[in-house]
Protein backbone atom coordinates (compact mmCIF):
# COMPACT_ATOMS: atom_id res chain seq x y z
CA UNK A 1 0.00 0.00 0.00
CA UNK A 2 1.33 3.35 -1.00
CA UNK A 3 1.32 5.98 1.75
CA UNK A 4 1.12 9.74 0.91
CA UNK A 5 -0.43 12.02 3.12
CA UNK A 6 0.30 14.69 5.13
CA UNK A 7 -1.60 16.13 8.47
CA UNK A 8 -0.15 19.00 10.67
CA UNK A 9 2.95 19.90 8.59
CA UNK A 10 4.08 16.31 9.04
CA UNK A 11 4.00 14.29 5.82
CA UNK A 12 4.16 10.82 5.53
CA UNK A 13 4.97 8.76 2.74
CA UNK A 14 6.26 5.51 1.93
CA UNK A 15 5.09 1.82 1.42
CA UNK A 16 3.27 -0.11 4.06
CA UNK A 17 2.29 -4.37 3.57
CA UNK A 18 -1.02 -5.24 4.00
CA UNK A 19 -2.66 -6.67 7.27
CA UNK A 20 -1.92 -10.59 5.75
CA UNK A 21 1.96 -9.94 5.18
CA UNK A 22 3.36 -9.52 8.28
CA UNK A 23 7.02 -10.97 9.75
CA UNK A 24 7.75 -12.31 13.29
CA UNK A 25 10.15 -9.52 14.10
CA UNK A 26 10.51 -5.82 13.70
CA UNK A 27 13.72 -6.30 11.02
CA UNK A 28 11.65 -5.44 8.16
CA UNK A 29 10.58 -2.11 9.52
CA UNK A 30 12.25 1.03 8.17
CA UNK A 31 12.09 4.52 9.79
CA UNK A 32 13.41 7.93 8.03
CA UNK A 33 12.84 11.07 8.97
CA UNK A 34 14.18 14.09 6.78
CA UNK A 35 16.42 11.26 4.76
CA UNK A 36 17.88 10.14 7.89
CA UNK A 37 17.20 6.38 9.34
CA UNK A 38 16.38 5.89 12.46
CA UNK A 39 15.08 3.82 15.58
CA UNK A 40 12.09 5.38 17.14
CA UNK A 41 9.68 4.54 19.87
CA UNK A 42 6.90 7.03 18.93
CA UNK A 43 6.86 5.56 14.98
CA UNK A 44 7.22 2.09 16.04
CA UNK A 45 4.13 2.64 18.33
CA UNK A 46 2.60 4.46 15.88
CA UNK A 47 2.83 1.68 13.69
CA UNK A 48 1.47 -0.79 16.29
CA UNK A 49 -1.60 1.20 16.99
CA UNK A 50 -2.25 1.57 13.27
CA UNK A 51 -2.33 -2.31 12.61
CA UNK A 52 -3.91 -3.50 15.91
CA UNK A 53 -6.77 -4.11 14.62
CA UNK A 54 -5.97 -6.45 11.61
CA UNK A 55 -3.11 -8.35 12.64
CA UNK A 56 -1.81 -11.02 15.49
CA UNK A 57 0.42 -8.51 18.48
CA UNK A 58 3.41 -10.40 18.17
CA UNK A 59 3.30 -10.21 14.23
CA UNK A 60 5.13 -6.77 12.91
CA UNK A 61 3.76 -5.34 9.45
CA UNK A 62 6.72 -4.44 6.51
CA UNK A 63 7.09 -0.82 6.19
CA UNK A 64 9.41 1.77 4.84
CA UNK A 65 8.03 5.14 6.42
CA UNK A 66 9.47 8.51 5.37
CA UNK A 67 8.42 11.54 7.83
CA UNK A 68 9.53 14.98 6.09
CA UNK A 69 8.57 17.89 9.15
CA UNK A 70 10.33 20.69 9.68
CA UNK A 71 13.78 20.28 10.69
CA UNK A 72 13.04 22.75 14.12
CA UNK A 73 10.55 19.90 15.26
CA UNK A 74 12.88 17.29 15.77
CA UNK A 75 16.01 17.10 18.19
CA UNK A 76 18.77 14.68 16.52
CA UNK A 77 20.97 14.95 19.26
CA UNK A 78 19.75 13.18 21.49
CA UNK A 79 21.78 10.35 20.99
CA UNK A 80 25.42 10.64 19.22
CA UNK A 81 25.14 8.46 16.03
CA UNK A 82 21.75 10.50 15.91
CA UNK A 83 19.70 6.91 15.00
CA UNK A 84 17.55 8.18 17.49
CA UNK A 85 15.55 11.72 17.61
CA UNK A 86 12.56 13.30 19.65
CA UNK A 87 10.02 15.01 18.52
CA UNK A 88 8.29 17.88 19.90
CA UNK A 89 5.29 16.80 19.12
CA UNK A 90 5.38 13.06 19.66
CA UNK A 91 1.39 12.98 19.23
CA UNK A 92 1.02 14.91 15.84
CA UNK A 93 3.71 12.64 14.57
CA UNK A 94 1.43 9.63 15.69
CA UNK A 95 -1.39 10.61 14.67
CA UNK A 96 -0.50 11.36 11.45
CA UNK A 97 1.15 7.68 10.92
CA UNK A 98 -2.22 6.49 12.16
CA UNK A 99 -4.35 8.13 9.78
CA UNK A 100 -1.73 7.69 6.63
CA UNK A 101 -1.98 3.70 7.32
CA UNK A 102 -5.62 4.32 8.17
CA UNK A 103 -6.72 5.22 4.68
CA UNK A 104 -4.16 3.08 2.84
CA UNK A 105 -5.85 -0.07 4.87
CA UNK A 106 -9.53 1.39 3.79
CA UNK A 107 -8.14 1.95 0.44
CA UNK A 108 -7.07 -1.65 0.01
CA UNK A 109 -10.57 -2.51 1.16
CA UNK A 110 -11.18 -6.01 0.94
CA UNK A 111 -7.79 -6.97 -0.94
CA UNK A 112 -5.36 -9.81 0.98
CA UNK A 113 -1.67 -10.02 0.09
CA UNK A 114 -1.32 -11.61 -2.95
CA UNK A 115 1.67 -13.60 -1.07
CA UNK A 116 -0.70 -15.67 0.40
CA UNK A 117 -1.93 -17.38 -3.21
CA UNK A 118 2.28 -17.57 -3.47
CA UNK A 119 2.27 -19.95 -0.75
CA UNK A 120 -1.00 -21.61 -1.67
CA UNK A 121 1.19 -22.29 -5.05
CA UNK A 122 4.05 -23.66 -3.17
CA UNK A 123 2.27 -25.89 -1.58
CA UNK A 124 0.72 -27.63 -4.41
CA UNK A 125 3.50 -30.50 -5.38
CA UNK A 126 3.28 -32.24 -8.60
CA UNK A 127 2.01 -35.92 -8.29
CA UNK A 128 4.66 -38.77 -8.48
CA UNK A 129 4.44 -40.29 -11.15
CA UNK A 130 5.49 -37.59 -13.24
CA UNK A 131 8.71 -37.79 -12.05
CA UNK A 132 8.99 -41.58 -12.68
CA UNK A 133 12.27 -42.64 -13.76
CA UNK A 134 12.20 -42.93 -17.72
CA UNK A 135 11.58 -46.86 -18.74
CA UNK A 136 9.35 -47.19 -15.22
CA UNK A 137 5.81 -48.60 -16.50
CA UNK A 138 3.04 -45.63 -16.67
CA UNK A 139 1.04 -46.28 -13.73
CA UNK A 140 -2.33 -47.21 -13.95
CA UNK A 141 -5.19 -44.72 -12.71
CA UNK A 142 -8.42 -45.58 -12.45
CA UNK A 143 -10.28 -43.19 -14.42
CA UNK A 144 -14.05 -44.60 -14.35
CA UNK A 145 -15.88 -41.32 -13.83
CA UNK A 146 -18.38 -41.96 -10.81
CA UNK A 147 -21.88 -41.72 -11.92
CA UNK A 148 -22.86 -37.75 -11.83
CA UNK A 149 -26.32 -37.67 -10.38
CA UNK A 150 -26.17 -34.14 -12.37
CA UNK A 151 -30.56 -34.53 -12.98
CA UNK A 152 -30.54 -34.54 -9.13
CA UNK A 153 -28.64 -30.89 -8.75
CA UNK A 154 -31.01 -28.47 -7.25
CA UNK A 155 -29.63 -25.57 -9.17
CA UNK A 156 -29.98 -22.42 -7.85
CA UNK A 157 -29.31 -19.36 -9.89
CA UNK A 158 -28.30 -16.85 -7.30
CA UNK A 159 -29.49 -14.10 -9.27
CA UNK A 160 -31.00 -10.72 -7.74
CA UNK A 161 -31.63 -12.51 -4.24
CA UNK A 162 -27.49 -11.07 -3.61
CA UNK A 163 -27.77 -8.20 -5.63
CA UNK A 164 -26.41 -5.18 -3.27
CA UNK A 165 -28.28 -3.06 -5.41
CA UNK A 166 -31.00 -4.62 -4.90
CA UNK A 167 -33.33 -2.99 -1.89
CA UNK A 168 -33.58 -6.15 -0.03
CA UNK A 169 -30.11 -6.00 0.41
CA UNK A 170 -30.13 -4.86 4.30
CA UNK A 171 -32.78 -7.65 4.93
CA UNK A 172 -30.36 -10.45 2.97
CA UNK A 173 -27.53 -9.35 5.46
CA UNK A 174 -29.85 -9.91 8.39
CA UNK A 175 -30.39 -13.06 6.78
CA UNK A 176 -26.57 -14.69 6.65
CA UNK A 177 -27.04 -13.52 10.72
CA UNK A 178 -29.96 -15.55 11.13
CA UNK A 179 -28.99 -18.38 9.30
CA UNK A 180 -30.30 -21.53 10.95
CA UNK A 181 -30.86 -24.19 8.89
CA UNK A 182 -28.36 -26.41 7.18
CA UNK A 183 -28.80 -27.10 3.55
CA UNK A 184 -27.01 -29.34 1.66
CA UNK A 185 -27.20 -27.41 -1.99
CA UNK A 186 -24.09 -26.59 -2.77
CA UNK A 187 -23.42 -26.97 -6.26
CA UNK A 188 -24.43 -24.27 -8.53
CA UNK A 189 -23.77 -22.94 -12.11
CA UNK A 190 -21.74 -19.59 -12.70
CA UNK A 191 -24.10 -16.50 -13.00
CA UNK A 192 -22.77 -14.90 -15.48
CA UNK A 193 -23.47 -11.34 -13.80
CA UNK A 194 -21.75 -11.88 -10.18
CA UNK A 195 -18.57 -13.19 -11.85
CA UNK A 196 -18.00 -9.19 -13.01
CA UNK A 197 -17.86 -8.66 -8.95
CA UNK A 198 -14.64 -8.93 -7.52
CA UNK A 199 -15.02 -11.54 -5.54
CA UNK A 200 -17.70 -13.10 -7.97
CA UNK A 201 -19.79 -16.25 -7.92
CA UNK A 202 -20.16 -19.14 -5.97
CA UNK A 203 -20.08 -22.09 -7.09
CA UNK A 204 -19.84 -24.67 -4.38
CA UNK A 205 -18.87 -24.97 -0.31
CA UNK A 206 -16.29 -27.32 0.95
CA UNK A 207 -15.71 -28.58 4.47
CA UNK A 208 -18.54 -26.98 5.41
CA UNK A 209 -16.68 -24.10 6.10
CA UNK A 210 -14.76 -22.63 2.57
CA UNK A 211 -16.64 -21.33 0.19
CA UNK A 212 -15.60 -22.16 -3.47
CA UNK A 213 -16.09 -19.13 -6.18
CA UNK A 214 -15.09 -18.19 -9.45
CA UNK A 215 -14.69 -14.58 -10.95
CA UNK A 216 -13.75 -13.35 -14.51
CA UNK A 217 -10.11 -13.83 -13.42
CA UNK A 218 -9.95 -17.06 -11.33
CA UNK A 219 -10.92 -18.95 -8.56
CA UNK A 220 -11.70 -18.12 -4.94
CA UNK A 221 -11.33 -20.08 -1.57
CA UNK A 222 -13.24 -17.86 0.95
CA UNK A 223 -13.64 -19.04 4.65
CA UNK A 224 -17.47 -18.00 5.41
CA UNK A 225 -16.28 -17.90 9.08
CA UNK A 226 -13.58 -15.78 9.17
CA UNK A 227 -15.09 -13.10 6.37
CA UNK A 228 -18.19 -13.32 8.05
CA UNK A 229 -16.60 -12.51 11.31
CA UNK A 230 -14.97 -9.19 10.04
CA UNK A 231 -18.29 -8.15 8.57
CA UNK A 232 -20.30 -8.57 11.88
CA UNK A 233 -17.25 -7.16 13.59
CA UNK A 234 -16.55 -3.74 11.12
CA UNK A 235 -21.07 -3.27 11.62
CA UNK A 236 -20.69 -3.50 15.14
CA UNK A 237 -17.90 -0.93 15.24
CA UNK A 238 -19.78 1.40 13.69
CA UNK A 239 -23.01 0.86 15.50
CA UNK A 240 -20.56 1.44 18.70
CA UNK A 241 -18.83 4.06 17.08
CA UNK A 242 -22.38 6.26 16.58
CA UNK A 243 -23.70 5.40 20.59
CA UNK A 244 -25.05 2.26 22.19
CA UNK A 245 -25.92 -0.45 20.23
CA UNK A 246 -29.43 -0.83 19.03
CA UNK A 247 -30.80 -4.22 20.98
CA UNK A 248 -33.32 -6.90 20.78
CA UNK A 249 -34.92 -8.29 23.62
CA UNK A 250 -35.01 -11.81 24.18
CA UNK A 251 -38.71 -13.37 24.20
CA UNK A 252 -37.97 -15.56 27.10
CA UNK A 253 -34.94 -14.89 29.34
CA UNK A 254 -31.87 -16.72 27.91
CA UNK A 255 -30.55 -17.84 31.42
CA UNK A 256 -27.00 -18.78 31.45
CA UNK A 257 -24.89 -21.30 34.43
CA UNK A 258 -21.39 -20.38 35.48
CA UNK A 259 -19.11 -19.91 37.97
CA UNK A 260 -20.10 -17.81 40.89
CA UNK A 261 -17.02 -15.26 40.29
CA UNK A 262 -17.96 -14.91 36.64
CA UNK A 263 -21.75 -13.71 37.60
CA UNK A 264 -20.16 -11.63 39.58
CA UNK A 265 -17.41 -9.81 36.81
CA UNK A 266 -20.91 -10.00 34.88
CA UNK A 267 -23.04 -8.05 37.52
CA UNK A 268 -20.20 -5.54 37.63
CA UNK A 269 -19.66 -5.18 33.94
CA UNK A 270 -23.30 -5.23 33.36
CA UNK A 271 -24.18 -1.39 33.23
CA UNK A 272 -21.14 -0.90 30.86
CA UNK A 273 -22.14 -3.80 29.00
CA UNK A 274 -25.27 -2.31 27.61
CA UNK A 275 -24.20 -0.08 25.24
CA UNK A 276 -22.78 -3.18 23.84
CA UNK A 277 -26.78 -3.87 23.47
CA UNK A 278 -26.10 -6.66 25.94
CA UNK A 279 -28.16 -6.44 28.83
CA UNK A 280 -27.42 -9.41 31.40
CA UNK A 281 -29.07 -9.63 35.36
CA UNK A 282 -27.83 -11.59 37.79
CA UNK A 283 -30.33 -14.60 38.77
CA UNK A 284 -29.01 -16.25 41.32
CA UNK A 285 -25.62 -17.38 42.80
CA UNK A 286 -24.79 -19.25 39.94
CA UNK A 287 -26.60 -18.11 36.34
CA UNK A 288 -27.10 -15.10 34.71
CA UNK A 289 -30.33 -14.16 33.11
CA UNK A 290 -29.78 -12.43 29.12
CA UNK A 291 -32.55 -10.01 28.46
CA UNK A 292 -31.83 -8.26 25.69
CA UNK A 293 -28.73 -9.10 22.58
CA UNK A 294 -27.52 -7.07 20.00
CA UNK A 295 -29.92 -6.74 16.93
CA UNK A 296 -27.24 -7.07 14.33
CA UNK A 297 -26.17 -10.26 15.86
CA UNK A 298 -29.13 -12.28 15.11
CA UNK A 299 -30.25 -15.73 16.72
CA UNK A 300 -26.83 -16.48 16.98
CA UNK A 301 -25.01 -18.37 20.09
CA UNK A 302 -25.63 -15.94 22.80
CA UNK A 303 -24.52 -17.97 24.98
CA UNK A 304 -21.11 -18.35 23.60
CA UNK A 305 -21.15 -14.90 23.33
CA UNK A 306 -21.65 -14.60 27.27
CA UNK A 307 -19.33 -17.09 28.54
CA UNK A 308 -16.33 -15.64 26.09
CA UNK A 309 -17.00 -11.82 27.13
CA UNK A 310 -17.29 -13.36 31.31
CA UNK A 311 -13.49 -15.14 30.56
CA UNK A 312 -12.40 -11.75 29.17
CA UNK A 313 -13.15 -9.97 32.39
CA UNK A 314 -11.48 -12.78 34.53
CA UNK A 315 -8.39 -12.59 31.88
CA UNK A 316 -8.10 -8.57 31.91
CA UNK A 317 -8.95 -8.43 35.60
CA UNK A 318 -9.39 -4.30 35.80
CA UNK A 319 -11.86 -2.53 36.97
CA UNK A 320 -11.91 -0.53 33.41
CA UNK A 321 -11.51 -3.49 31.75
CA UNK A 322 -15.30 -3.16 29.67
CA UNK A 323 -14.30 0.31 28.53
CA UNK A 324 -10.07 -0.66 27.66
CA UNK A 325 -10.82 -3.58 25.89
CA UNK A 326 -14.15 -2.61 23.70
CA UNK A 327 -12.45 -3.88 20.59
CA UNK A 328 -11.78 -7.33 22.08
CA UNK A 329 -15.56 -7.56 23.44
CA UNK A 330 -16.82 -7.05 20.28
CA UNK A 331 -14.08 -9.30 18.59
CA UNK A 332 -15.66 -11.77 21.27
CA UNK A 333 -19.06 -11.58 20.52
CA UNK A 334 -18.68 -11.58 16.69
CA UNK A 335 -16.90 -14.75 16.58
CA UNK A 336 -19.94 -16.53 18.31
CA UNK A 337 -22.49 -14.14 16.17
CA UNK A 338 -20.42 -15.21 12.79
CA UNK A 339 -21.81 -17.58 10.69
CA UNK A 340 -19.72 -20.82 12.17
CA UNK A 341 -17.83 -23.06 10.08
CA UNK A 342 -19.33 -26.16 9.97
CA UNK A 343 -22.46 -24.51 9.00
CA UNK A 344 -23.85 -25.23 5.32
CA UNK A 345 -24.87 -22.56 3.15
CA UNK A 346 -26.65 -22.27 -0.17
CA UNK A 347 -25.81 -20.47 -2.83
CA UNK A 348 -27.84 -17.49 -2.55
CA UNK A 349 -26.52 -17.34 1.47
CA UNK A 350 -22.64 -17.93 -0.41
CA UNK A 351 -23.36 -14.78 -2.65
CA UNK A 352 -24.97 -12.45 -0.15
CA UNK A 353 -22.03 -13.08 2.41
CA UNK A 354 -19.06 -12.38 -0.69
CA UNK A 355 -20.89 -9.41 -1.82
CA UNK A 356 -21.24 -7.93 2.65
CA UNK A 357 -17.40 -9.00 1.59
CA UNK A 358 -16.80 -6.64 -0.76
CA UNK A 359 -18.99 -4.27 1.05
CA UNK A 360 -16.76 -4.28 3.86
CA UNK A 361 -14.05 -2.19 5.08
CA UNK A 362 -10.99 -4.51 5.78
CA UNK A 363 -12.45 -8.06 5.10
CA UNK A 364 -9.38 -9.21 3.24
CA UNK A 365 -8.29 -10.79 6.79
CA UNK A 366 -9.72 -11.90 9.85
CA UNK A 367 -9.82 -9.90 13.28
CA UNK A 368 -6.92 -12.02 14.03
CA UNK A 369 -5.06 -11.51 10.49
CA UNK A 370 -5.46 -14.19 9.04
CA UNK A 371 -6.59 -14.19 5.41
CA UNK A 372 -10.28 -14.23 5.14
CA UNK A 373 -9.85 -15.88 1.40
CA UNK A 374 -7.35 -16.38 -1.16
CA UNK A 375 -7.86 -15.72 -4.91
CA UNK A 376 -6.12 -17.89 -7.74
CA UNK A 377 -5.95 -16.06 -11.25
CA UNK A 378 -6.45 -17.80 -14.16
CA UNK A 379 -2.93 -17.69 -14.69
CA UNK A 380 -1.68 -19.35 -11.65
CA UNK A 381 -3.80 -22.39 -12.23
CA UNK A 382 -2.60 -22.39 -15.59
CA UNK A 383 0.79 -22.23 -14.08
CA UNK A 384 0.71 -25.60 -11.46
CA UNK A 385 0.05 -27.15 -14.40
CA UNK A 386 2.76 -26.08 -16.76
CA UNK A 387 0.65 -24.06 -19.16
CA UNK A 388 2.06 -20.55 -18.69
CA UNK A 389 3.47 -19.38 -21.44
ZN1 LIG B 1 -14.09 -16.57 15.21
Amino acid sequence: MRLATSRHGVVVAGLAGLPTYTRANSLSQFYFVNGRSVRDKVLVGAIRAAYADYTFRDRFPVVALYIAIDPAEVDVNVHPAKAELRFRDAGAVRSAVIRAIGEALTAAGFKASTSVADDILGAFTAPQYATAPAGAPPQRRDFTRPAMPFASYDRVSGYGSANPFSPQYGAQQQGIEGLNEPSARVESEAAPALMEFPLGTARAQMFDNFIIAQNSEGLLLVDQHAAHERSVYERFKAQLASGPVPSRAQLIPLVIELPEEDCARLEDAAPDLERFGLYLERFGPRAIAVRETPALLGNSDIEGSVRDVADGLAEWDTSSAVADRMDEIIARMACHGSVRSGRRLRVDEMNALLRDMEATPHSGQCIHGRPTYVELKQKDIERLFGRSR
